[in-house]
């Protein structure tokens, strides 16, 4: 018998009118026993797409008293058919994860030790050495005399974890400075 997942989930919950799962001969007790001590248990499922490229897997979310536990792919998505790259398997972790910097850090040129700095300091930091560096080295011609204005000695490059609209505003700002190198992580 071949069941898309979600029909197999209602026939497993409230039952079908007329036909239940021990009529075809299934038992449940054991599987109801385990699924009670899953972490998605009780949790909203959320069907979502996968940020990390253009192939746009298909992931169900599972969402409990606010909080994303799990994420899986979706095996009724014609796509991924269930199955996820080594990048999305990891999706959950965006936003759980104990190693995720909370802080900014900081190391001096030739330091050893990273320090903790607060937001408005990083900013400045950043915005004076590449105002700096642009500055430097802005080009506003080419060898053959062609008016250029361009900035080729910073690269941009963006992570898959932004947005399309993080992604945009980012592009936008590249662009101004006069960058021409600019490339994303989701293509490595
Ligand atoms: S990163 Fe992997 S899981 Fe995500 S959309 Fe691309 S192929 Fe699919």
């Amino acid at each position: 018998m071949n069941w898309k997942r979600r029909e197999f989930i209602k026939l497993t919950g409230a039952g079908v009118a007329g036909l239940t799962l021990s009529q075809l001969g299934l038992r449940l007790d054991t599987a109801k026993a385990y699924a009670a001590g899953l972490k998605t248990a009780g949790a909203a499922e959320i069907q979502t797409i996968c940020p990390f490229c253009s192939v746009g897997c298909n992931i169900i979310a599972s969402v409990k008293d606010g909080h994303l536990v799990s994420t899986e792919g979706d095996p009724d998505c014609p796509i991924n058919e269930g199955s996820l790259c080594a990048k999305g398997a990891a999706l959950l972790t965006m936003t759980n994860n104990e190693h995720r910097l909370a802080k900014p850090l900081y190391r001096a040129p030739y330091g050893e030790k990273w320090e903790e700095k607060d937001w408005g300091w990083m900013l400045e930091q950043m915005a004076k050495r590449v105002k700096d560096t642009r500055d430097k080295t802005f080009m506003l011609k080419n060898a053959k005399g062609e008016t250029v204005n361009r900035c080729e000695s910073i690269i941009h490059f963006g992570t898959s974890h932004m947005s399309n609209e993080e992604c945009a505003v980012a592009v936008q700002a590249a662009r101004a400075y006069g960058l021409v190198f600019i490339d994303h992580q989701a293509r490595i």
